[in-house]
């Protein structure tokens, strides 16, 4: 094993000195493209099914498992001594962390990997990787990479007792400290695990995933059944800026935007109330779209054609008593 870590290290210098004297070339796409698809887990087979079908030229296999060798190596290294030093960090404290899956691709992904984020350090504590062919994951939930999710979290909050493998919790006992606040997404197969594995911990919902349900998706209602033609030519705006920048979105996508960039804002003020965060949602998002873009972190660029809604029309008043409690406006 040590022979085989020494070896690597050379081989890492050489690969490292033959990297800085790369010309571009064939052989160089060839090299950088087998790195990129090791950090997203990419296997030989795949990567060379895809350089064929692009017509460009064959990968190494021998190559690519030389790379895969030292990346692996260096990753874990990497892996192993950031999360080290972000327990360190957690050390005789509350922790309130972040968890969340991000997939290989948006369907059917092969890897699910779920991390969890200390919120005050923003460094990770901990990741898990739950493959579509993992063997519970078959067994128990007959492959679904919806349960995926559900099963990482569980791993890498519980660990896994029948493999020897340590989670979260665990580490963090073992530093005196402990989770007192989850926040995630809606998976309510999530709050499943956290009930169970996490009894005395609040679980919460982030921003973004709350937003959807309380705002977002409540306004999208709206502008979908209503027939003032004011409300209407202000979709119709957002769905054709969204077609000719060739963007999925529409009118929602506006909202979220706007909420997110007030609740940027409110960190950035020091504001925790989240009073102040209505405020400043509500006070932004009429503004907007009476055409006011004072407010809107210029990011707004809605030119000549936007069609501004009238303060003291029924399209306003309709969007005043959707958002209720709208004292700031
Ligand atoms: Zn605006």
């Amino acid at each position: 094993m040590v022979a085989s870590v020494h070896q690597d290290a050379a081989e890492e210098t050489r690969l490292a000195e033959e990297a800085a004297t790369m010309e571009p070339s064939d052989d160089a796409l060839s090299k950088q493209a087998t790195c990129a698809a090791m950090s997203t887990g990419m296997s030989y087979e795949t990567l060379s099914a895809f350089f064929e079908a692009a017509g460009l030229g064959h990968i190494g296999k021998t190559s690519f498992y030389e790379f895969q060798k030292v990346f692996k190596v260096k990753t874990m290294e990497v892996y192993r001594e950031t999360t080290e030093a972000a327990l360190d960090r957690a050390r005789n404290r509350k922790v309130y962390v972040a968890t969340d899956a991000q997939y290989d691709t948006s369907r059917n992904g092969y890897y699910c990997v779920v991390t969890v984020i200390d919120q005050d350090t923003s460094m990770v504590l901990h990741q898990g990787v739950v493959t579509r062919v993992d063997k519970e994951l078959q067994e128990k939930h007959n492959g679904s990479t919806v349960m995926s999710e559900v099963l990482g979290t569980r791993r890498v909050l519980g660990g896994e007792p029948a493999r020897h493998r340590p989670g979260l919790i665990e580490k963090l006992q073992t530093r005196s400290a402990h989770i007192d606040e989850v926040v995630h997404d809606n998976n309510i197969k999530v709050d499943t695990v956290l009930r169970e594995l996490l009894p005395n911990a609040v679980n919460s919902k982030d921003l973004w995933h709350e937003t959807e349900g309380k705002i977002v998706e409540p306004t999208r209602v709206l502008v979908a059944s209503t027939n003032d033609p004011e409300i209407k030519a202000l979709v119709a705006y957002y769905l054709k800026k969204r077609q000719d920048a060739n963007l999925p979105g529409s009118f929602g996508a506006m909202l979220k935007n706007h909420f997110y960039h007030a609740a940027a804002a409110c960190f950035a003020a020091g504001e925790t109330d989240p009073m102040h965060l209505h405020a400043r949602f509500v006070t932004t998002f009429f503004r907007h779209v009476c055409g006011d873009h004072s407010l809107c972190c210029g990011k707004c660029d809605p030119g000549g054609d936007f069609p501004a809604i009238k303060r003291d029309g029924a399209a306003y008043a309709s969007l005043v008593a959707l958002l209720k409690g709208t004292s700031e406006v």
